[in-house]
């Protein structure tokens, strides 16, 4: 007997089985008896032509239409209900045909069915695929969505809380006038200090979420104009003078290739995060301790290293402590100081250093052992500043042009 002609031997006593014994219930029995017809007869095309492909489009459609939680667990559906249709077509074959016609049957449906198991097999990866990939894109939407509302949120605060501050900053200054006018006690003077001091610090973190905000937003403007390290350098020497002083430690700034080289850059965003790199350094370092500032030319930048003999940062903390609120420490020390032992702030510091040294085009990066408050490990601060000798934009190119150029039509006339 053909193949063919023992297919169809088989056909119904195959499909009844089948359907019974895979759909419950009468009417997905029904669906599902209408859909095992079409695979049967597309069996009896791939057999007959001798090309499986005949199947691939049904059985892309039954991959299709998986649900979603079936594209949530795991595993395949549909290869198990293969696997059991095979083996009932084996099952049937036995009883209804001669063995030789048997064997004959299963020989030549075994590649059929090699090919079909393949092609569920790579149909339900590439759902599973696109069902992941759809979960990842509405996850990174919404992470999106909070990273914005948060943006949002610090741009909003910050700006609500800058107006009582002045208002309390106003007063205390009356207030502080009074006193000199009347002569008050030294105590007073002591509480209106307190207070001063209170609302700067107030303002330097209000004035940090205003600024991680607008790195957020892509809208920190920087001020380009001809600068020189050592003058950033000596001002920072001046201003952590008492810090330093009171915490028993030194700052040393080696004269190092680029200190006294000119370039283009925004002295007071660069003032600001090498004074915030040297700060931390001195919140992390003991009392006693080392900070050095060094650094060297490269092509086309200036590398300048900051480093402490302080307590170091485990290396699986070296990216997230330029994360916004992305400070290592203990929240009992939060904002207990700028230049107190392990002094936290809010974290807001080395983004900011971060977001404005990548607008001037430059890196910026931390080098550290480990954190270990026995060995002091110390930490190291890498910014690679791009060494400019031109302005990069036309509003400071216009602003420093040197005073011949301008002259330069008259002097040709
Ligand atoms: P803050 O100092 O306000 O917490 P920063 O953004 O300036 O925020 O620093 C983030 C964290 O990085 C700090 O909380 C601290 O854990 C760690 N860190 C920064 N500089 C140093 C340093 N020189 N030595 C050790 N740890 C440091």
């Amino acid at each position: 007997m053909l193949i063919t002609e023992s297919l169809n031997t088989i056909r119904s006593t195959w499909l009844s089985r089948v359907s019974h014994r895979l759909a419950r219930g009468q009417g997905l029995r029904d669906s599902f008896g209408s859909q095992l017809g079409l695979f049967f007869d597309l069996v009896v095309q791939a057999v007959d032509t001798g090309d499986p492909a005949w199947l691939d489009p049904l059985l892309n459609e039954w991959a299709v239409a998986r649900t979603f939680t079936e594209l949530e667990v795991r595993e395949s559906s549909l290869a198990p209900i293969l696997h059991q249709m095979l083996i009932y077509t084996f099952e049937v074959a036995r009883e209804t045909l001669s063995e030789a016609e048997a064997l004959d049957l299963m020989d030549a449906l075994l590649p059929v069915y090699t090919h079909a198991f393949g092609v569920v097999a790579q149909r339900e990866t590439e759902r599973r695929i696109e069902h992941i990939q759809s979960e990842l894109d509405k996850v990174r939407d919404s992470l999106e969505h909070l990273d914005k509302s948060k943006s949002d949120f610090i741009a909003i605060a910050a700006h609500e809380l800058k107006t009582p501050l002045t208002l309390i900053e106003g007063y205390a200054s009356m207030l502080e006038e009074w006193a000199v006018k009347t002569n008050g006690s030294d105590q007073f003077g002591l509480l209106l200090e307190g207070i001063h001091s209170g609302s700067r610090r107030l303002r330097e973190i209000i004035d940090d979420m205003i600024d991680v905000s607008m790195i957020d937003n892509h809208l920190l403007a920087l001020n380009f104009q001809p600068v020189w390290l050592s003058h950033i350098f000596e001002a920072i020497q001046r201003d952590a003078a008492d810090g330093l002083q009171s915490r028993n430690q030194t700052l040393t700034v080696h004269p190092f290739p680029g200190l006294h080289e000119m370039t283009y850059a925004d002295l007071e965003r660069l003032y600001q995060v090498l004074r915030n790199l040297v700060s931390n350094a001195i919140k992390y370092t003991p009392d006693g301790g080392q900070i050095d500032v060094d650094g060297r030319i490269l092509p086309g930048f200036i590398e300048i290293v900051v480093s402490d003999s302080g307590i170091g940062i485990d290396p699986e903390n070296h990216e997230r402590i330029f994360a916004k609120f992305g400070g290592l420490g203990n929240a009992a020390y939060h904002s207990s100081g700028k230049i107190k032992f392990k002094g936290g702030g809010p974290g807001l510091g080395l983004p900011i250093a971060k977001g404005i040294i990548e607008n001037h085009g430059g890196t910026i990066w931390v080098e550290s052992e480990g954190y270990d408050e026995e060995r002091m490990p110390g930490t190291k601060f890498h910014v690679m500043l791009p060494l400019r000798k031109e302005p990069p934009d036309d509003k400071s190119a216009k602003l420093f042009r040197p005073a011949s150029d301008e002259l330069a039509p008259e002097v040709s006339q």
